[in-house]
């Protein structure tokens, strides 16, 4: 591409689901530079930490820069007619359901778009799960049942006009800094707003709280539903929406009614007196939001807390208003616009079932299909666990490094070396997971692609080129399409641009859409390459028929079930105990102000690593003097599966009984520092999200 040096472009920050929008200039002598994009309505401006140093991690270090087939460098007719081929032949001998794609929440919607078609509609498979089913599957699970689709009903700006914000396993301050600030402006310019956070640990976002709840690892079920019986005991519902707008609050109320108050503060670990407190604040307070990410979504019943938690709105009527509703917050770039084209094992695109017969019938009429997956396919840990015992025969992983972030990742790494044929797209040469690939792609990385992602609150914005493309790089999309059309369907894959694509996706999007789907971006659905070079940031939904009169959903009552109206999910507490003499202490894991997933792009800047140099544990005291440990000291975390050696944090940010250590850490940045060796495989039932945050564990000073 030709390149601008005068003109500053307009893209959107490849990090965190809050969805910055950035201007990024390249000058003459060839330096870039970024800064937030004022006029962007998720930032005003704005950046963190990391979309401030995106300058500093795009040299060409690293990077995989042209085709390889079986470790030689290869033309790019080469490497696709393999991997067209080989994947058509396993197809042929072995099945649609013996091939897989494993892609990523990094990848743009555009790039997503043509993969789940692919998979899809023509290899006849729902074998495509996404490194999102580890972000926020379980809420996209617990919207479903709520909502009967997967809408997240408010927008950034209600956070704003809260006056109560419940952040729950969320630490908002470093995983999505820019929300952060825009509470903390919004609480100086309204100091009457209250904040309350519940996490285990006492993180750098408890420093704007009113009160910090520091609940037992997953005790959010018995807290939210004490809460629901503490609204029902304190008058504190609102009869009249529940009897318009929803079904189910007897049965979920009966459950919730199981603990009292005395069984509630022994599940959550928290004095009967913090119970009173948090329940009279959410009981009193008509405008709350409560936010919730990871520590939520990352648990064996992680769909359990976000419907208990959703429950509670739906039981005071405190949804689709503004300052008002329950807010999953997303981890990713882009896991909404994944969402959205259906990026996931268990989802068809547009928001549309797989297992509803007239949606597979109406997408195979649109697209035209061959062969439609007439089923879910498997979610990330099963995929794994089919490619190791043969199940999967040929893998392509798109844009993620399954190596480093899979839990019980020396399995998955295994399973990978075992298996037959495996494709793998990404930007750099040497990730723990490109090392593995038979065929690897060159993709084009943030900077140098052109295509659209989806933030927390439905805003769909542009991330545009502004650099060459180097050496052999291409976008995904179009590595993709042209595997598409190797394997024999050229009609359906013959889209030549990111528009293009877009404006299919926003056809689909409206295609035979009486107002019964949520997701409608009709009115793009005629975009060609000039408006979408221009396109504005915009929420969904954006019908063709009906300009947007609103950016929450759920305002008039009506949601997408059936009947129209929210069922309330009964929720029944239950404990559970995964410690025990040979594995006492509980590893909660997360991510660190200054990097990103398995630092493969933000281990790049000095700057950042910084911040925090190498990886730790935080330890309570009291466990500390109970393991002979002093801070500093040099430890060896062991769970069943594997151990890593780590710094140790000795500190009363953390609960006794309980660890935390970042995720980040791969034995490339240090020795046996890969926290993913530990974590098990573990999944919520009803999402198959894996428990991440709740790992039995011992530690021991090395
Ligand atoms: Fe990027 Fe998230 Fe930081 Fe915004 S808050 S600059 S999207 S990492």
């Amino acid at each position: 591409m030709e390149i601008d040096a005068a003109r500053e472009v307009r893209t959107t920050c490849p990090y965190c689901g809050v969805g910055c929008g950035v201007l990024a200039k390249i000058a003459a002598d060839g330096q870039v530079s970024v800064r937030g994009d004022p006029d962007h309505p998720a930032n005003f401006g704005r950046l963190c930490s990391k979309g401030s140093a995106l300058a500093e991690t795009i040299d060409l270090d690293g990077r995989l820069l042209h085709p390889e087939v079986y470790g030689r460098r290869a033309g790019w007719d080469e490497a696709l007619d393999r991997v067209a081929s080989t994947f058509s032949q396993t197809i042929a001998e072995h099945g649609p359901d013996s091939v897989a794609f494993y892609v990523s929440g990094q990848l743009l919607t555009e790039d997503y778009y043509v993969a789940n078609k692919l998979m899809k509609g023509f290899v006849g498979s729902a074998n495509i799960d996404t490194n999102s089913r580890l972000c926020m599957a379980s809420s996209v699970a617990g919207h479903r049942r709520a909502f009967g689709s997967d809408t997240v009903p408010g927008t950034y700006e209600d956070l704003e006009l809260a006056d109560l914000i419940v952040l729950v396993g969320s630490n908002l301050a470093w995983c999505h800094p820019v929300l952060y600030q825009r509470i903390a402006a919004a609480r100086e310019k309204r100091p009457e707003m209250k904040i309350v956070l519940i996490d285990p640990r006492r993180t750098m976002t408890a420093d704007i709280a009113d009160l910090h709840l520091a609940i037992a690892p997953d005790g959010d079920v018995a807290l939210f539903t004490g809460l629901l019986a503490y609204l029902g005991q304190h008058n504190a519902l609102d009869r009249a929406y529940i009897a318009e707008h929803t079904t189910g609050f007897g049965q979920a109320l009966f459950a919730a009614s199981k603990l009292d108050l005395a069984g509630i503060a022994e599940a959550t670990s928290l004095s009967e007196d913090e119970l009173g407190r948090f329940y009279g604040l959410f009981a009193r307070t008509e405008k709350t939001v409560t936010v919730y990410s990871q520590g939520v979504n990352q648990s064996s019943s992680g769909t359990d807390k976000v419907n208990a938690i959703i429950n509670c709105h739906l039981a005071t009527g405190r949804i689709g208003k503004p300052g008002a509703g329950p807010f999953s917050v997303t981890g990713q770039p882009n896991a909404m616009g994944g969402r959205e084209v259906g990026g996931m094992a268990n989802m068809l695109v547009a928001h549309m079932e797989i297992e509803n017969p007239a949606h597979r019938a109406r997408v195979r009429r649109f697209w035209n299909a061959p062969s439609m997956a007439d089923k879910p396919g498997l979610k990330a840990v099963d995929m794994f666990k089919a490619v190791g015992d043969g199940r999967i025969k040929a893998l392509w992983i798109m844009a993620t490094n399954p190596v480093d972030s899979m839990p019980d990742a020396d399995a998955v790494e295994a399973a990978i070396k075992a298996c037959p044929f495996v494709v793998v797209s990404d930007v750099l040469a040497s990730t723990d997971t490109v090392r593995h690939a038979h065929v690897r792609l060159p993709a084009t990385a943030w900077g140098e692609k052109d295509g659209t992602v989806t933030n927390s609150e439905r805003r769909i914005s542009r991330q545009r080129a502004f650099l060459p493309t180097p050496g052999e790089a291409r976008p995904d999309w179009w590595i993709i399409a042209e595997v598409g059309k190797r394997m024999g369907f050229g009609e359906a894959f013959s889209d030549a641009s990111p528009a293009e694509i877009f404006a299919e996706h926003a056809a689909l999007s409206a295609y035979e859409n009486d107002g019964a789907r949520d997701f409608d971006i009709g009115a793009y659905a005629g975009v060609d390459v000039e408006d979408y070079d221009g396109l504005a940031p915009f929420q969904w939904p954006a019908p063709s028929q009906s300009p947007p009169t609103t950016t929450r959903f759920f305002a008039n009552g009506n949601f997408y079930t059936p009947d129209g109206k929210a069922r309330f999910i009964p929720i029944r507490p239950a404990t559970d105990t995964r410690t025990d003499e040979k594995f006492p202490l509980i590893l909660n894991t997360g991510r660190v102000r200054d990097h990103w997933h398995t630092m493969t792009r933000t281990g790049k800047s000095p700057r950042l690593s910084q911040h925090i140099a190498e990886p730790f544990v935080e330890i309570h005291p009291a466990d500390a003097q109970r393991f002979g440990i002093g801070d500093a000291d040099i430890v060896r975390i062991s769970s069943p599966r594997g151990e890593v050696l780590v710094r140790a944090l000795v500190t009363l940010r953390q609960r006794q009984g309980s660890l935390f250590a970042p995720m980040h850490w791969t034995d490339q940045f240090a020795a046996k520092g890969r926290l993913d060796a530990l974590t098990a495989s573990l999944t919520d039932p009803v999402s198959g999200q894996p428990a991440l945050k709740h790992v039995a564990v011992r530690i021991e000073k090395f």
